[in-house]
């Protein structure tokens, strides 16, 4: 794609990199047919091609986003089906980060999508304040119905119960069951650890009965990537746990840094780039970036113990897109679940997001939707006992679908090799 950036404009690092990104653009629209919102839609600009066009004419013209801009952009769900399918390897995904954040410091949205934007911001990266939110909800939820939607959608989304704090609630070190093969990481993260503590409990296990020594990192927090998805600075947060594993580096060493939602590892997997041209930071963070690995694409390398119980179950596997095109983790957690015991099998349409994406849910409900019905009906043409995927958000997007319980992947790898049976299934 020809691109007009001015000499001043390629001085500028961020917009040198849009200009490399949108010169690798052929055109060729390939990537079109794999987009979920071109699916729905049917509109080019709904589509990747259509929103390339549209973020090259804001960088280059430096032109504040408009009202049908913001809309095409916001619509995007960050899934990158586009980046798998590309044949080019345009980089959608640095492309659209630029375009978010444009999108946020020029326009100006209506009140109540700036109010809802600026309260999830506030509360999701921060597990006591999403906790203390969940429970103020749940007094309020009989009158959910007199509700804006968007916040009906939220509504649906929050758990009937809450469960108590898990493992990973404080910062500490999990010793090795056994001999000690290895020195390990865990993300402590924001709100999985709030609605699912059980998927951190047997992470905890799995790693430590596989002879890691299991750290939490004092300091250590969200990865950023909630706020990082709607436009904002998350740097913050990057840098806040880049320190805490810079830290632990020192102390004692670490092998990996084991992350457990892959809308998570992807960003910690690009804290690299983030991080660039920050002159104190940018070693640390590419250290800390090629450090990142998903639990499953750790557990393949470590070798999973053979299973205590082989249940046969048929679990219709689920790719996460931020594991899938995100961070390129197709056959891992798959061949760990068969090696597990479980009959696996593949989602039809796999490469179509779940509609969860972050907040994109809750801040585009009628798309969200839409993608959801897709899913659960390919899901349950599968008749699975079991769904397993390895994000938080699709699982709560996807358990909101089906009476069919969905467990993260790495309940099933510990109940297999003697962890208990996941409270989802029971
Ligand atoms: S497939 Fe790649 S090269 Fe073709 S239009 Fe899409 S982003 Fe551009
Ligand atoms: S990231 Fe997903 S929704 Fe966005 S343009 Fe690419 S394929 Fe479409």
């Amino acid at each position: 794609m020809q691109t007009n950036f001015t000499l001043a404009q390629l001085a500028d690092t961020d917009l040198n990199e849009a200009n490399s990104i949108l010169r690798a653009c052929v055109h060729c629209g390939f990537c079109n047919a794999t987009c979920p919102t071109y699916l729905l839609l049917g509109d080019e600009l709904d589509g990747p091609r259509g929103r390339i066009y549209l973020i090259k004419d804001m960088l280059e013209n430096n032109k504040p986003a408009t009202a049908l801009v913001a809309k095409h952009i916001d619509r995007c769900l960050s899934c990158l089906a586009c980046m798998t399918t590309c044949p080019s390897g345009v980089h959608y995904a640095h492309l659209i980060d630029q375009g978010r954040r444009h999108v946020e410091e020029t326009y100006r949205r209506p009140r109540f999508d700036r109010v809802l934007r600026a309260v999830l911001a506030w509360v999701l990266p921060y597990p006591e304040r999403f906790r203390r939110m969940l429970l103020a909800e749940r007094l309020a939820r009989p009158f959910a119905f007199l509700l804006p939607r968007k916040l009906q959608a939220m509504a649906r989304l929050t758990p009937r119960r809450l469960p108590p704090p898990g493992l990973v609630d404080e910062s500490r070190v999990f010793p090795a069951e056994g001999k000690r093969l290895k020195r390990v990481a865990l993300l402590a993260g924001c709100v999985q650890k709030v609605l699912s503590p059980a998927i951190d409990d047997a992470t905890l296990r799995l790693l430590t009965r596989h002879g890691c020594e299991v750290v939490l990192a004092p300091g250590s927090g969200c990865c950023g990537s909630i706020i990082h998805h709607m436009g904002r600075d998350a740097h913050e947060f990057a840098r806040a746990n880049i320190d805490a594993w810079t830290a632990e580096i020192e102390r004692g060493g670490l092998d990996a840094i084991i992350v457990n939602a892959s809308g998570c590892g992807a960003t910690i997997k690009d804290y690299g780039y983030m991080l660039r041209a920050d002159r104190d930071y940018a070693a640390k963070a590419a250290k800390t970036s090629a450090l990142a690995k998903d639990v499953s694409e750790f557990m393949a390398t470590l070798g999973l113990k053979p299973a205590a119980i082989m249940t046969g179950q048929r679990v219709a596997y689920h790719a996460a897109c931020s594991l899938q095109h995100g961070q390129r983790i197709t056959a891992q957690p798959k061949e760990l679940l068969a090696k597990a015991g479980f009959k696996v099998m593949d989602v039809p349409e796999g490469h179509v997001c779940c509609g969860s994406a972050g907040t994109y849910n809750m801040l585009q409900p009628e798309l969200a939707g839409a993608l959801l019905a897709r899913k659960i009906k390919n899901i349950e043409s599968l008749k699975p006992e079991i769904v397993a995927a390895g994000n938080i958000g699709c699982i709560t997007q996807i358990a909101g679908g089906t009476g069919v319980p969905v467990v993260h992947t790495v309940e099933l790898l510990d109940w297999a090799t003697g962890g208990p049976k996941p409270t989802a299934l029971n």
